[in-house]
């Protein structure tokens, strides 16, 4: 390409549709933008013949673009093609995965005294007095500048979104970073950004929009506090069920320190930002009108059926409190348990290992009493940039030092499951195409450099490395052999590690013999083996197949009986206490369980 042709290329376009229902809101957006500004080239977006700058969150939110919507989004400039494949890649990806937050079912309920019903935030059941959220605006010296404020601000959000890993609770923290660098170009002063995020947030009154408005009252906090105007709430230090309108999403991580035991809000969505974090902390919380609810009265929060018992009898204090107890009783018999062996009544051990999916889960596996990894889903550890090679080597590093027994998968994308920096073709059935192993095939250089930082991270010790979705033994040899020339390549001696599969793809189950004579280990993956059994899509919204339905079972038996190799099973069949007994009847003996689950599935186990 001519210089000429580079610098005055003609605009890139293309034609992006919403589909997540929730449309295209802020989480989403702030993603989008956050690549969007990786690029020098201009990037907008033309929706109903208004043109906006997609690189900041606040002009494209104010396109409002709802499900069904279609937008242009155009890149001009340097790389622009690139930008625009990325782009849209990330956007697929988006809405792919942008779940529509439903409504949690309410169990029924029968109390004396009077009730007042909402809608469950996180579920739970609490007893406590009333407490009304206040919080005084508190003056400290500061010498910091609007613009330096700013900037700390969006620093510490940085760092919020760091240390949450990628979950949920990051993206908000992300969002709300896109947000306030947005809300902060427009502004000189303190005054100037209250009156933006005033007029901003009245713009989403009653729009689709509406439960964003904490975020922005809560960035205009984090703003202040940097300039010493600092809103600071006081909480009672015995316990206490919070009654409150609304709080900002900034407060949940303080709260998540006091004596709370439930919240009641007013105002607040399911889908908001503060639900989201509520959640994620564990606090028992429900939305309802509180306005007939007086402070220090005690109340019964029941987040199951989703009331609030306001003149409880001392019946139904009775009914909550045993129900309460039991909760916590079962949780903590499981719990204190955790670490000892799940031992059948007639004595067999069996091992219980732990899916997971980066280093935080696998802390919380370890902390949770898993006695290894069972299956390290790899393509959940870096989900949003290409890593390095170093930085991929450290993660493996930092898991691998937690457990003496480790299986890691070689990254299993594809199907449902998508990584932005992994472009794979369009396809009509993409359960059936390029997913698993395939990749090796169609992402050699991606696929080597994780064997290679898998392999140097091993540092010699034993390790299990596991290939998805192999449906026949030329498949698992190739693949052995890829890793075996990418040891090579880097002089790595990997004589230690062993090397197994998944049995997903019912093909597997006719090919066991031979593939005794070349696996290691064999995992059975009952959520892709039921799907491609049944040819019901694992993620299809109406058809659902029996996860319990004999065939599965025969399946298993069928693996089990063949295989002269250790066989474990690492799908959610393994947590299922209705299976656990058939499948320790099959001879099972290892199973692979989520981190939560782990206590239980023990606990399951001691009682056949
Ligand atoms: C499975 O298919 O059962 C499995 C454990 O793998 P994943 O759910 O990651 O596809
Ligand atoms: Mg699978």
């Amino acid at each position: 390409m001519s210089l000429f042709q580079k610098f005055f290329s003609k605009p890139q376009t293309k034609q992006l549709s919403i589909t997540s229902n929730n449309g295209f809101h802020l989480r989403p957006v702030a993603q989008f933008v956050s690549l969007a500004k990786t690029f020098s080239c201009q990037v907008t977006a033309t929706f109903k013949d208004k043109t906006v700058d997609a690189k900041g969150v606040n002009s494209l939110l104010s396109l409002s673009l709802e499900k069904g919507d279609s937008f242009t989004l155009i890149t001009k400039g340097k790389k622009a093609e690139e930008a625009l494949g990325e782009l849209y890649t990330l956007f697929e990806t988006l809405m792919h995965n942008d779940k529509e937050i439903k409504q949690i079912e309410k169990e029924t309920y029968s109390y004396e005294g009077s009730v007042i019903e909402g809608d469950i935030i996180s579920e739970g059941i609490a007893i406590a007095p009333l407490y009304t959220y206040t919080a005084k605006e508190i003056l400290q010296k500061s010498d910091l500048s609007f613009q330096e404020a700013l900037h700390k601000g969006i620093d510490e959000l940085e760092v919020l979104y760091t240390t949450h890993q990628k979950n949920d609770t990051a993206s908000i923290y992300l969002a709300q970073k896109e947000l306030l660098a947005s809300l902060g170009q427009k502004s000189q002063t303190l005054t100037e950004f209250e009156q933006l995020v005033d007029k901003e947030s009245q713009q989403l009154l009653g729009t689709k929009l509406d439960s964003k408005r904490s975020d922005y009252q809560d960035l205009l906090q984090r703003v202040k506090k940097q300039l010493g105007i600092e809103l600071k709430a006081t909480f009672p230090n015995t316990p206490f069920i919070l009654l409150a309108d609304n709080l900002l999403p900034g407060d949940i991580d303080t709260l998540a320190k006091t004596k709370v035991s439930g919240v009641i809000l007013k105002e607040t969505s399911p889908n908001s930002h503060t639900a989201i974090l509520l959640r994620g902390e564990g606090i028992t919380s429900l939305t309802a009108d509180t306005t007939q609810l007086l402070a220090d009265i005690t109340v019964i929060l029941d987040a199951y059926s989703g009331v609030v018992v306001y003149s409880p009898s001392s019946d139904d204090l009775q009914k909550a409190s045993n129900r309460l107890e039991k909760n916590e009783a079962q949780k903590a018999l499981a719990s204190t348990k955790r670490f000892e062996n799940a031992t059948t009544s007639k004595g067999k051990n069996i091992k219980i290992l732990a899916n997971v999916s980066d280093v935080s889960s696998a802390k919380i596996a370890k902390e949770e009493g898993a006695e290894g990894i069972g299956l390290l889903r790899s393509e959940f550890l870096f989900k949003e940039e290409k890593p390095t090679l170093e930085v991929q080597i450290q993660a493996y590093e930092e898991i691998f030092a937690l457990f003496d027994e480790i299986t890691v998968r070689t990254l299993d994308i594809g199907g449902d499951k998508a990584l932005p920096y992994m472009t794979l073709p369009k396809e009509e059935n993409p359960f059936l195409g390029i997913r698993g192993v395939r990749l090796f095939q169609t992402h050699p250089e991606i696929m080597s450099e994780q064997l290679q930082a898998i392999f140097l991270a091993s540092k010699n010790r034993s390790l299990k490395i596991m290939f998805p979705m192999i449906s026949s033994v030329k498949e698992f040899n190739e693949a052995k052999h890829f890793a075996q020339e990418v040891a090579n390549k880097h002089q790595l001696d990997i004589a230690q590690l062993q090397f197994g599969i998944m049995v997903e793809v019912p093909s597997v189950l006719f090919l066991i013999e031979s593939f005794n004579e070349v696996v290691d280990f064999y995992s059975i993956g009952t959520n892709d083996l039921t799907q491609y059994l049944f040819a019901i899509e694992r993620t299809h919204p109406i058809l659902k197949t029996d996860t319990l339905s004999p065939v599965i079972f025969d399946a298993i038996e069928t693996i089990v009986t063949k295989a002269t190799k250790p066989v474990s099973i690492c799908g959610e069949l393994a947590a299922n206490q209705d299976a656990i007994p058939k499948l320790l009847n099959l001879g099972i003996e290892t199973l692979s369980v989520s981190p939560k689950s782990i206590a239980n599935t023990k606990e399951e186990i001691r009682h056949v």
